[in-house]
């Protein structure tokens, strides 16, 4: 899901290093119909799915031009369909935002083993996510690379739970983080980034949004909340650490003194390979890590003044219910018009706080409440922006 990103991309090139393993059974997009068309043409899918009507007539024409067999679906519908078909095993989320939500419950509900990229889906609904994973005994594989590293520094009989009753060792986990482009940059600096500044990350090549969310370090608040969900531990026993290098992905901090890392390259083809070969391990193209060429590794603490969503992050994730939803949306809503260059980098925290102290916290118990929730955040955020 999500075949043409910058996940979808280098899964599709971890496969290709493993093709006597792996057989694509769909590929999705929102609406590149030429990117797409060329994966399919390469990985010969049984379905692709385009989210935009007028891209799959595009992308259909193509295919049957071309001689392929790949048959061509739409929309939402198209995406939940390929989502939990019972011919595919394993299906890589990596929609980028809300918009991932519904295809990402529906690979859990089905029982697959879920790779989990799209982290906003579990920001949103991550209690209602996890309790569908248990229910179908889906196996919930993180790929964003801090979880990725905590899942891996897990005792393997353990990553497979949910609960954290068999925890007990564990007395806090770290999230490490970069601290993105701009995290030396003044406060007055910070008022003038412009987009392309703020997408050019300085370790990770990514998709323009979770660019934006790494130089705000709202991708940190988000991280947070998805941390707590997927290993079922209180926010309090997680914490964030700024870490330039990009080299020790997160740590596990065990009651007897041992701290686990995982290391490696900043390359997103170690937690992909990860998850789809786990618990076995298979080559992933990522050059070998070189400590004496990285030299040092740095840690320091997170300036809160500078990055404030760190802090709306916390307390979003504290007060749980719709306030995750909340601050996923008005940033998702305010990234957008950053992007557009409708409003300034240092608006983006300022939206998102303004939608968390308008909008009453309300507690989520079925996936609709979590659409309408998100809508109203939604609304709001674009009413602040807009007027
Ligand atoms: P991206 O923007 O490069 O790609 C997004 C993909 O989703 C594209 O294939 C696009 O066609 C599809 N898409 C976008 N909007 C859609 C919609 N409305 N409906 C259906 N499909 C839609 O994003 P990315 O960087 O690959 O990130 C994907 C997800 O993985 C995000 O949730 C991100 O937070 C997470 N993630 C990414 C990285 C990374 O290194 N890129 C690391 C950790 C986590
Ligand atoms: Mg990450």
């Amino acid at each position: 899901m999500g075949s043409t990103g910058s996940i979808g991309v280098n899964t599709l090139n971890v496969i290709e290093t493993n093709s006597e393993l792996y057989e694509v059974f769909a590929l999705t997009a929102k609406s590149q119909v030429d990117k797409l068309f060329k994966q399919c043409v390469k990985f010969q899918p049984a379905f692709a799915v385009m989210l935009d009507s007028a891209a799959a007539v595009q992308l259909k024409n193509k295919l049957l031009d071309a001689g392929s067999t790949t048959e061509v679906l739409q929309g939402m519908e198209g995406l939940t369909f390929v989502a939990g078909h019972e011919q595919s095993d394993c299906v890589m989320a990596a929609i980028v935002g809300g918009a991932g939500l519904l295809p990402t419950l529906r690979a859990a509900e089905a029982g697959k083993k879920v790779l989990l990229a799209n982290k906003e889906a579990l920001v949103m609904a991550g209690r209602l996510f996890m309790q569908l994973a248990e229910q179908s005994g889906a196996q919930i594989i993180p790929i964003d690379s801090e979880h990725n590293a905590i899942f891996q520094c897990l005792p393997i009989d353990e990553q497979a739970k949910f609960a954290n009753q068999n925890r007990q060792g564990v007395e806090k986990i770290i999230l490490t983080a970069s601290g993105g482009p701009f995290l030396n940059s003044s406060l007055t600096d910070l008022q003038q980034v412009t987009p392309e500044q703020a997408c050019k990350h300085p370790n990770w090549s990514m998709g323009p949004k979770i660019s934006v969310d790494s130089a705000t370090m709202l991708n940190k608040a988000l991280e947070l909340i998805e941390a707590s969900f997927l290993f079922d531990l209180p926010v309090e026993h997680i914490e964030i650490l700024i870490h330039p290098q990009s080299v020790i992905h997160s740590m596990v901090y065990y009651r007897d003194g041992s701290v686990l890392a995982q290391l490696g390259n900043p390359d997103m083809r170690t937690p992909i390979a990860y998850g789809l070969s786990w618990p076995n391990r298979i080559a992933a193209g990522v050059k070998t890590l070189n400590l004496c060429e990285v030299g040092q590794l740095n840690f320091q603490a997170a300036d809160a003044d500078r990055f404030p969503c760190l802090a709306l992050g916390r307390a979003a994730a504290l007060a749980q219910g719709s306030a995750p939803i909340i601050l996923n949306a008005a940033n998702e809503v305010a990234v957008a018009a950053f992007l557009k260059g409708e409003i300034g980098f240092t608006q983006i925290p300022v939206i998102i706080e303004e939608s968390l102290n308008v909008l009453e916290y309300k507690a989520l118990d079925s996936i609709e409440e979590v659409l309408e929730e998100d809508n109203k955040a939604r609304s709001l955020a674009q009413k602040l922006i807009f007027g």
